[in-house]
């Protein structure tokens, strides 16, 4: 994080400033080369004005020249002196005016042009050699001067004529230039002014300056730094440049000039320095302004920069919180109207987004859709907290929870033919059916921790988070009881019914797990002996074992033929005589011995396993079945059917094969259904009927009664007789009730054209009164108990005995009790 936190600021701030700099720097470069440039320009400009001023300077010398030697030309008493060849006279005039005016030569000169006479102390050789140059050019000018060099000394020379009247001769005079005149230029222009003979070499050449001799020194010991004309040399003097300028002035004599017209060079000089100077100033204050302006720019990318990176670091820690799971809180700046505004803005979409796909995960997950209820995954985790809740052992609460109530329950429900509530009224009305079972239960979830929860499919649960096992069973009893109203929807009215499982924590379990699952073993043990409400028992577990390594062992005994094939006769009412037997199955099992079908066929039904058995069952029967007749009386077998059957579209065909090969008609058959079995899946199982009843198989509706089915609805269905179910029969001696269900169903049954078989005609009492009644056919214990099928002809021989004996003995269609077998 540490070089994350400022990198961006830092580089943003640093890269301002750089850019800011190189700007700056590029406009210093473009002002410093102006600056040199103009003024250099300025320079060479007033060097040129110089020059004309230097120029001017020198002629205005030569006009005050001439007009002194003009008034010397003119005085009488020099003329006369002239006249007269007085040399004395002559040169003391001569003297005494050049001193008036300054000119430091002064000489006459006669009319052939030759040194006549000169001014004391001067050096008249030099100056003949001098006249012979300059005086015949000069004369021939009307006012002239020239530059002339003697003795190594420039001087500027004119000539004027002395007449009387006749030209007589003339007046030389010659002014040194000298430091006076450069002293003059200088503080006339301000140049500086230098005067020297370029054909010399070293110091001695300056012949004159405005600047000290030092300053030439250095320059001219450089070889090759001749000092051409124009804009010339730089002088480096007290860390000044001084530009310059060469001025020519022609000159005549001097030494090393042999004779001829020799040059003096003026050097005007100007200070760059000087004239860059205000410039300098405005460059000092670009640099004062780059200065606080590269503060200020710091200052204010710096600000900018965090402007920037605060808002993205705040950003960077909220998303780390959404990475955490933290989805609620807002980020901030959503409110900033800037591209990092809209960045806020959708990560805060973002992180609603997410924590509603969040939410709806947790709720796919721990929530049932379509009750709104929790789901099995969360109820198990409600009772594993509950419990953990309770098994805290600690001294200070240990009390207060005990005092509470330190048991729960749970209470487990699963409706009863569901199925076929979805398939006779369809997915969404069984919805709508779930949704109601789920708002009855809720209202028995009352106290603080109690929890309705939908397990899956149509089964529910109820955590009593503070209920022992009375409470809890009081609590299932009224469930049960709820039940028992109809539940009215959308005009329907429909009958519900549930098995219930209860347990109690501690008592039956110590963990969630198996909690719940003893709760579920002991709602199926209630579903399967339709108690309705079930207490968790062990027994049911190891029971519930047992059945299930049967299971497994059920193949094999298929295989090895520990399966036998019991009957059980059926009697016709009228005449007595067994005109049918029920083939029962029974299981040889080599160590536990004779299992009874209760035990398995539930199990073989929930495995499939049942439709492998109904066609063994199918098989032995029809195999068996020539052996059963006798010349006076056709004995049709009865044979069980399971919804597993009734769904397998082939089983027809099957049953075809099986008759086909023992060569039995299909009317010497009948198979029994239990209404249950119909209502499982009624398109199905009615599809198969007509079938089977197509091919001339006898058709019963198995334990009628038990089940919720309208003697109008099933008659809709391909059936010839109706089987009443034994608990009614047992009963109807003693429950006046049960009575009337058999008289009036076998009523009903034969005004629809059905047959009536009563099942569990336990004593003669039964017998008669079903005889009374009209019943077509009994069965049960009081005639004879289930019997190994090679058994049946014998018994069938000897009930036969006995009934002609009877109706010998007593004139009268009873049987005996018969000596009992089997089972
Ligand atoms: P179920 O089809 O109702 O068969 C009649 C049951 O009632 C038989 O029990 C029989 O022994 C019993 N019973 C007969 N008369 C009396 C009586 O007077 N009093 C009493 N208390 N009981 C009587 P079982 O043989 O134990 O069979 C029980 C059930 O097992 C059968 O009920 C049937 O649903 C099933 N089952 C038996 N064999 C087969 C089979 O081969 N295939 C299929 N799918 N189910 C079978
Ligand atoms: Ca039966
Ligand atoms: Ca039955």
């Amino acid at each position: 994080m540490g070089k994350g936190r400022w990198g961006f600021a830092a580089r943003i701030v640093a890269l301002s400033l750089a850019l800011f700099l190189l700007v700056q720097a590029a406009v210093f470069g473009i002002v410093q080369a102006s600056i040199e440039r103009t003024a250099r320009q300025q320079i060479a400009a007033e060097l040129q004005v110089d020059e004309r001023v230097w120029r001017r300077l020198l002629d205005q010398n030569a006009q005050k020249l001439a007009q002194a030697a003009r008034l010397l030309a003119a005085d009488f008493g020099f003329r006369t002196a002239v006249s007269s060849g007085d040399l004395q006279t002559i040169r003391s005039v001569l003297d005494n005016h050049g001193a008036r005016i300054g000119a430091t030569v002064t000489a006459l000169i006669d009319s052939n042009l030759a040194l006549q006479a000169a001014g004391e102390g001067q050096d008249s050789q030099a100056l003949a050699t001098l006249v012979g140059q300059i005086a015949a050019p000069l004369s021939r000018q009307s006012v002239g001067s020239q530059i002339a060099l003697l003795n190594q000394v420039p001087y500027q020379f004119v000539l004027v004529p002395v007449r009387a009247p006749v030209l007589i001769g003339w007046v030389l005079m010659g002014f040194p230039i000298g430091q006076a005149l450069l002293g003059d230029m200088r503080a006339l222009s301000g140049v500086h002014v230098a005067l020297y003979n370029p054909a010399q070499s070293g110091p001695a050449a300056v012949l004159a300056s405005t600047l000290p001799a030092a300053a030439f020194g250095a320059r001219q010991s450089e070889p090759g730094s001749g000092l051409g004309p124009g804009l010339g040399p730089e002088l480096k003097l007290d860390g000044d440049t001084l530009v310059g300028r060469h001025v020519k002035l022609d000159v005549v004599g001097g030494a090393g000039i042999d004779g001829g017209r020799g040059q003096l060079q003026t050097l005007l000089l100007r200070s760059f320095t000087d004239v860059v100077a205000p410039f300098r100033q405005a460059q000092a204050a670009l640099a004062w302004i780059t200065a606080l302006g590269l503060v200020l720019f710091g200052v204010g990318s710096i600000f900018l920069a965090r402007r920037m990176t605060t808002p993205l670091r705040d950003l960077v820690r909220a998303s780390e919180k959404l990475g955490q799971g933290d989805y609620q809180t807002a980020m901030q700046h959503t409110e900033r109207r800037d591209e990092i505004g809209d960045l806020a803005v959708a990560f805060d979409a973002m992180r609603v987004s997410i924590d509603a796909q969040q939410a709806e995960i947790r709720k796919l997950a721990y929530w049932d859709r379509l009750t709104g209820l929790p789901n099995r995954a969360r109820f198990r985790d409600a009772v594993q907290q509950a419990i953990a809740e309770r098994a805290i052992v600690h001294p200070a609460q240990a009390r207060s929870v005990a005092s509470a109530n330190p048991t729960l329950a749970v209470v487990v429900l699963d409706l009863d033919r569901f199925k076929l509530i979805n398939d006779v009224l369809g997915y969404a009305f069984g919805d709508r059916v779930l949704e109601a079972v789920a708002k009855r239960l809720a209202e028995f979830a009352t106290r603080p921790g109690d929890m309705v929860a939908r397990l899956g499919g149509n089964s529910f649960a109820l955590l009593l988070a503070h209920g022992d096992l009375p409470q809890a069973l009081q609590v299932a009893e009224r469930i049960a009881q709820s039940f028992e109203a109809p539940l009215a929807l959308a005009e329907q009215t429909i009958d519900l019914t549930a098995a219930i499982g209860v347990v109690g924590w501690p008592a039956h379990a110590l963990d969630a797990d198996t909690l719940l699952s003893r709760a579920e073993v002991a709602m199926y043990s209630a579903k399967s002996r339709t108690t309705g409400i079930q207490l968790y028992d062990s027994a049911l577990d190891s029971a519930s074992n047992q059945t299930l390594s049967l299971l497994s062992e059920l193949r094999h005994a298929l295989e090895h033929h520990e399966l036998r094939l019991f009957l059980q006769p059926k009697i016709g009412l009228p005449h007595s005589n067994p005109n049918a037997a029920e083939a029962l199955v029974r299981w040889q099992h080599p160590t536990r011995g004779l299992v009874p079908p209760l035990e398995f066929i539930p199990f073989a039904e929930q495995t499939g396993f049942v439709r492998q058995l109904t066609l063994w069952v199918f098989n032995e029967a029809a195999s068996l079945w020539h052996g059963l007749q006798t010349t006076d009386q056709a004995v049709q077998v009865a044979i069980n059917l399971s919804t597993r059957d009734l769904l397998d579209v082939d089983f027809p065909a099957k049953l075809d094969l099986i008759l086909q090969r023992h060569q039995v008609p299909a009317s010497g058959i009948c198979l029994e259904i239990t209404e249950s079995a119909i209502m499982d899946d009624p398109l199905r199982a009615l599809a198969t009927l007509n079938k089977l009843h197509e091919r001339g198989f006898e058709l019963s509706i198995d334990d009628f009664g038990t089940g919720y089915s309208s003697l109008a609805y099933l008659k809709r269905l391909p059936v010839n007789q109706l089987k009443i179910d034994k608990s009614f029969v047992m009963a109807m001696e003693r429950v006046k009730g049960d009575a009337m269900i058999v008289r009036s169903t076998i009523d009903l049954a034969h005004n629809l054209g059905l047959t009536v078989v009563a099942e569990g005609v336990e004593n003669a009492a039964i017998y008669n009164a079903l005889k009374q009644l009209g019943c077509d056919e009994g069965q049960g214990y009081f005639i004879s108990k289930p019997m190994p099928a090679e058994q049946f002809v014998a018994w069938s021989r000897k009930w036969n005995d006995k009934l002609d004996a009877n109706r010998r003995d007593y004139g009268q269609s009873v049987p005996m009790p018969l000596p009992q077998s089997g089972n």
